[in-house]
């Protein structure tokens, strides 16, 4: 799960880093108010969506030589208009998608002064299973950019649980940004305090991009971007409070509430399968066969008629689907639960697309007789192969 930046700092407030004062606004005619309780006499717009790439961002429907979604002014009107042209418009950056994400939040922050922007993350390695630290001087730029062109300007390591944090990486990472004298005391409390909150809260993710230096010398969070280790948030509930359910894809959404493992994909052929080993096979052999998954949807072991019926509408809410795969192996989950399931749910939301179904294991032979017994259009597929096959020929013709 992902939050928004200013809950991020708020969040890294509490732990004691450094950030600027900020006022969120979530409504035109707050933007004064919000704006004059700041300082100045620099004043930073910001939007707030859960992608980066915001400032080099673009509004749909922009004004020519209009600017992205992070905007400096330099006066509390100034901020007002910007908050006012921002909000409720649609960003579009490289991490949106061409579809890009509407504004709903705007964050207004007392402007800093900017020597140098540097780059600073935190991230669960999988390879080595620690987490990681991965630091760069070339902050405020796409880091994988900065990784493609210039990979000898990243310098990463892992912290070893075993021993844990300690000064001597705080350090190291001073060493990689160039910091000097106090900022390197600065650094190291930083590093402190964002690895305690990094464990603390169970994160898999933690970027700063930028980390400032500022004109006088301090080091400022001046962006965040946090991500969270959703199978960790039932011990969470002030984290699973911030999320913002706007900022999710609907379909992920709606699965989520049902206990279902789904991610959208932009494929053609919806899959409905049973465990997450055998949904990888389906989607592979999708592809074998030349066609392309339009989701990634395992419904568990254990999955109930009504949990089979939420996963069949949601994968039909999306338009893209062009025929669906049901790819079930019968073990504590029995074939003829799935039948009936299916059933229902063709009969509840219809069915406008081709419909290949493959059935193995427990139940088997009272799943199929289920389905041939309902009268409904459905292709039955023999093995995985077959199915697979077939799917892609009434969707591919
Ligand atoms: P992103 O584009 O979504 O990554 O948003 P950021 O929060 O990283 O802002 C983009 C850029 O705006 C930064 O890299 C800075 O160059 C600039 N910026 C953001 N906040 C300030 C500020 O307080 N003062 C100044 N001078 N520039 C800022
Ligand atoms: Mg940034």
């Amino acid at each position: 799960m992902n939050i928004h930046e200013y809950q991020a700092k708020q969040l890294l407030k509490s732990y004691g880093c450094p950030v600027s004062n900020g006022r969120i606004v979530l409504k035109a005619d707050e933007a004064k108010s919000a704006a004059s309780e700041l300082d100045g006499p620099l004043w930073v717009v910001k939007a707030q969506i859960h992608a980066g790439g915001r400032g080099k961002g673009k509004f749909k429907e922009a004004e020519a030589g209009e600017k992205g979604g992070v905007r400096l002014a330099k006066s509390v009107e100034e901020a007002e208009t910007l908050a006012k042209q921002m909000l409720g418009r649609t960003l579009v950056t490289h991490q949106t998608g061409p579809a890009g994400k509407q504004v709903n939040r705007i964050y207004i922050e007392d402007g800093s002064d900017i020597s140098r922007e540097l780059y600073l993350a935190l991230l669960v390695d999988r390879q080595t299973s620690r987490i990681s630290f991965v630091v760069s001087t070339e902050g405020g730029m796409d880091i994988e950019e900065v990784a493609a062109k210039t990979p000898e300007k990243i310098v990463s390591f892992s912290v070893d649980p075993a021993t844990g944090l300690s000064d001597f990486h705080g350090r190291r990472v001073a060493f990689a940004l160039g910091l000097e004298g106090a900022q390197v005391k600065q650094c190291v409390q930083l590093v402190k305090n964002l690895y305690r909150a990094f464990v603390e809260k169970d994160m898999e993710m933690l970027e700063i991009n930028p980390l400032i230096v500022m004109t006088d010398g301090n080091l400022k969070v001046l962006d965040a971007k946090l991500g969270f280790d959703n199978n960790a948030l039932y011990r969470q509930p002030d984290i699973l409070a911030l999320r913002d359910e706007t900022e999710e894809d609907p379909k992920e959404l709606a699965a989520s509430k049902f206990d279902l493992n789904y991610i959208a994909l932009d494929g053609e052929i919806g899959c409905m399968v049973n465990g997450a080993g055998l949904a990888m096979a389906t989607m592979d052999i999708i592809k074998l066969y030349g066609a392309e998954p339009a989701n990634f949807l395992d419904v568990g072991g254990g999955a109930t008629k009504e949990k089979v019926t939420e996963a069949f509408k949601i994968i039909t809410s999306d338009p893209n689907v062009k025929g669906i795969l049901v790819n079930i192996f019968g073990g504590i989950m029995r074939c003829d639960i799935i039948a009936e399931g299916v059933i229902a749910a063709v009969k509840d939301v219809g069915l406008k697309v081709p419909l290949v179904v493959r059935l193995e294991g427990t139940n088997v032979e009272k799943g199929k007789e289920i389905i041939q017994n309902s009268g409904l259009n459905v292709i039955a597929g023999d093995n995985l192969a077959d199915a697979a096959q077939k799917i892609v020929k009434a969707v591919k013709g």
